[in-house]
């Protein structure tokens, strides 16, 4: 490895994620990690004397990322950070980085990363710093606790892993086996949390809604239970959760959404396709019935209910007709907002030798015509909720003086004039206009719904 430039002690970081939430409250937990030891963090990677990639392995875009952006960290006087790629690339490619790109310090696997101190004092004596261990102790409970936010919202992780094996997905190789924090751990972060201002809190996992645990009188409880206890922690007016798994949507869970007040009206269901075949050549445990029977039951519970979700259009062996049958499935579920995604094959998952891979032409296309529908359902959802009396947490800044931007009960962004009211405020607002990515909204003197 070429080291001779980067800094030994490094006292400034600057910690980028990439990829899902779960990075990100990683890469919070790593900056919160370092600040408690003295350092200092930089605003962004060109003054910083140690730079964090924290990595996305999904698909293969994201993972070729990484190396472009190492490469730029070299500076013009020769001089380059001490560099760290942590996070799904680190666990899956492991030394392999270093090897590639020589001036790769330390690689750190996403379980691993709460022993990034001493891999830092590692490089900085010249030796290599590879963690890409998945250690039976919960690397939780080696972190220091939170600090204040500088947000009103918070993500908080409670669950991670994946045991599921949907054959075209690198998680459960890069994130390892499923595995739920502990009830008082998790209620522990979210009292720290909201003692740091914090109104809203995201619950965090790969399938989110598989936690299970005991409470602190011995019982099992699923999600259901713990997020009926963090409702009642005072001063906490919000919570949501991501991603959830159509198998682990428990009744406990779907009652929750109708009586729970806190618990906002909004689900990210990923299906990923609208046919059988497909959905069992995925391993996805669900079938397109099972999937639809279960928004049923969920509108039934919280009629509003906004419904999100995640498609991979092209998988091996899809064909137009199968293609169709996604976009007959939108049709019927009609989405408030959705990501969706060209399949990528990613090494050593089942699907990335399957036979029948589809081109990228036809790719594109599908892409393009269900991404099209899925913006006019948002457009759709949206424009559904002008002339209606709500309440919104102001979560920034927004570009006008005066301005600011808070979030709807169902995830929607409202830019507010708002010069009495300050971040972290829930206000009652009247929506105005609505735009495909956003709402145009007044304050109310109506009592918001
Ligand atoms: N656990 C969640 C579930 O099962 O719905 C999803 C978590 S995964 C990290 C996020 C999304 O990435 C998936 O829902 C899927 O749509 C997409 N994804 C995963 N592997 C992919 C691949 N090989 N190519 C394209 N998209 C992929
Ligand atoms: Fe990946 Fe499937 Fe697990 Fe979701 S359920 S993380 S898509 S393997």
């Amino acid at each position: 490895m070429n080291r001779s430039t980067a800094p030994k002690n490094p006292a400034t970081f600057h910690v980028k994620s990439f990829g899902c939430q779960m990075n990100v409250y990683d890469g919070e937990r790593m900056a919160e990690m370092l600040g408690a030891r003295g350092m200092t963090a930089a605003a962004d990677g060109a003054d910083a004397d140690l730079v964090i990639l924290n990595t996305c392995h999904i698909r293969e875009k994201a993972a070729e990322k990484v190396y472009s952006d190492i490469g730029r960290l070299q500076r013009d006087d020769g001089a380059r950070p001490m560099i760290a790629v942590a996070g799904c690339v680190a666990q899956a490619e492991g030394s392999e980085i270093s090897r590639r790109a020589k001036t790769v310090d330390i690689v750190v696997g996403p379980q691993a990363y709460h022993r990034l101190p001493e891999l830092i004092a590692k490089a900085g004596r010249g030796e290599a710093a590879v963690d890409t261990d998945m250690p039976a102790a919960s690397k939780f409970d080696a972190l220091p606790g939170r600090t204040k936010q500088a947000r009103p919202t918070a993500f908080l992780t409670i669950m991670e892993g994946c045991d599921k094996f949907c054959t075209y997905c690198v998680v459960p190789y890069t994130r390892g086996a499923e595995i739920s924090r502990g009830w008082t751990a998790i209620l522990d972060e979210a009292k720290a949390l909201v003692d740091g201002g914090v109104r809203e809190i995201t619950l965090l996992g790969q399938n989110v809604n598989a936690w299970k645990g005991q409470d602190d009188k011995g019982r099992v409880q699923g999600m259901d239970g713990l997020v009926r206890a963090l409702a009642t922690i005072d001063g906490l007016e919000r919570i949501r959760y991501t991603t959830s798994h159509p198998n682990d949507m428990s009744d406990g869970l779907i009652a929750a959404h109708g009586e729970v007040e806190k618990l906002m009206p909004f689900l990210h269901l990923p299906v990923q396709a609208g046919n059988d075949r497909i959905l069992k050549a995925m391993n996805r445990s669900h079938d397109v019935g099972s999937y639809l029977r279960l928004i049923d039951r969920v509108r039934a519970a919280r009629p509003d209910i906004a419904i999100s979700g995640d498609f991979i259009v092209g998988f091996p062996g899809e064909t137009d007709a199968q293609f169709e049958d996604t976009l007959g499935l939108v049709e019927q579920v009609r989405y408030a907002q959705c990501y969706s995604f060209k399949y990528s094959p990613r090494p050593g998952t089942p699907a990335a030798t399957m036979d029948g891979q589809i081109s990228p032409a036809v790719m594109d296309d599908r892409l393009a015509r269900l991404q099209a529908l899925l913006n006019a359902q948002q457009a759709a959802f949206n424009a559904a909720t002008v002339g209606r009396a709500t309440r919104i947490l102001l979560e920034r800044k927004g570009r006008h003086p005066g301005q600011l931007i808070g979030k709807t009960p169902w995830l929607q962004s409202v830019h507010v004039q708002a010069a009495d009211f300050t971040i972290g405020d829930l206000v009652d607002v009247d929506i105005m206009g609505a735009g495909p990515n956003s709402l145009a909204g007044a304050i109310s003197r109506r009592k918001a719904a």
